[in-house]
């Protein structure tokens, strides 16, 4: 029996899907499939009234703490097809856990990860249809919650909503994987320590869109962020985590509190370990990275995150000056990490790690 007792309504109006000639060129969070997931919160009755109704406007006084206050958390994760037609999600536990963790942060009513996952996959089941088909495509899954308590008094949040929307999306990479330029951010910051940086909140977005647009700009991809103390130390990239090829050994950041914990950042700690490679996490100084890039042994520089599954950097700026990253090619192990992770995902390798979650 349902714990969450899910109830469901149906469109009258289902919407066509996209072809598969259509798929590649569907872009990212653009369109969207019929139906959503959605409950309720009251201190009173706690989490309640699960449904899944048909995709469109929630309506909400101005007065809802969300829109004043910034108290909201999201997710984020694939629906993948495979050749033979089924479909998987990658680590959702993972997800489940980390928006737990998230609204912990700011005190915002927790969803239990088991109704996390059961409300994910009732979503599914009515939507599995529109998960793409060809490799590379998927159906991205944003769950997020915020709160809506509709005064303007900060107290206590005592009423919430969770809602899971889901968008079929065209492959990141359908011409081919280019580099990316990225630019290390020296003015602003995005988190310290003791702040929400660990937590996937709307608000970490909302304060890095200055930096953002400055490096757009320029021309570059995202921004590099230094930590916020120091405005010494690498921490990551937009909305990836990062990784560094110096002389043979792989670095990254360790999690501190600052750096979101990357679900595809610790799968891929997972691998490259499992590939023999020496993984380091811990704190990288600007300073190490510059004079690797000037003395060559900085061998590859790559981001991590759902949506890009791994990210070549290409060229690295830093001041005044601009470096470019193994010939401005995908390195060996950001291709091997790319072909493994991508594999397992649309069902081309093994997953030998109980990483794959089948939808019913
Ligand atoms: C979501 C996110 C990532 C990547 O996390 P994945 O679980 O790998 O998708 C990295 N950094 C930030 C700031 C994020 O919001």
């Amino acid at each position: 029996m349902s714990v969450l007792d899910i109830k469901i309504y149906k469109t009258a109006e289902p919407k066509v899907k996209p072809t598969v000639e259509e798929e590649a060129s569907l872009g990212f969070g653009t369109t969207f499939s019929d139906h959503m997931f959605v409950m309720e919160y009251d201190s009173d009755k706690g989490w309640h009234d699960a449904r899944i109704v048909p995709f469109g406007p929630i309506p909400f006084l101005p007065s809802a703490a969300v829109f004043h206050y910034g108290a909201e958390v999201f997710e984020g994760l694939k629906a993948y097809r495979t050749a033979d037609g089924k479909v998987q999600l990658f680590r959702p536990e993972e997800n489940a856990q980390r928006l737990y963790n998230s609204a912990e942060r700011l005190c915002i009513p927790a969803v239990d990860p088991a109704d996390f996952l059961e409300a994910l996959n009732a979503l599914m089941e009515v939507e599995k249809d529109w998960v793409p088909k060809s490799f590379g495509t998927s159906l991205y899954l944003r769950p997020f919650l915020f709160a809506t308590d509709p005064a303007l008094g900060l107290h206590t949040i005592h009423h919430a909503m969770f809602v899971i929307i889901a968008s079929p999306s065209g492959s990141y990479y359908k011409e081919g994987i280019n580099p990316v330029k990225i630019m290390i951010e020296t003015q602003d910051v995005r988190a310290v320590r003791g702040g929400t940086g660990y937590a996937k909140c709307g608000g970490n977005y909302a304060a890095a869109n200055r930096a953002g647009y400055k490096a757009e700009q320029k021309g570059y991809t995202q921004v590099l962020w230094l930590d916020g103390v120091h405005q010494k130390y690498i921490e990551e990239v937009g909305a990836m985590n990062v990784m560094f090829k110096i002389a043979g050994k792989i670095v990254t950041p360790d999690l501190i509190g600052t750096v979101l914990p990357g679900i595809t950042r610790k799968s891929c700690i997972e691998l490259l370990k499992e590939m023999g490679y020496e993984v380091e996490e811990r704190r990288i100084s600007v300073d190490e990275i510059v004079e690797a890039l000037e003395n060559g042994t900085l061998e590859e520089m790559w981001g991590t995150g759902t949506a890009a599954v791994v990210s070549p950097v290409g060229h690295l700026a830093y001041k005044d000056k601009e470096y470019c990253i193994n010939n401005n090619e995908i390195g060996p192990v950001t291709q091997k990490l790319y072909d493994e992770l991508t594999g397992i995902q649309w069902g081309k390798k093994e997953d030998t790690r109980n990483w794959i979650k089948t939808v019913k």
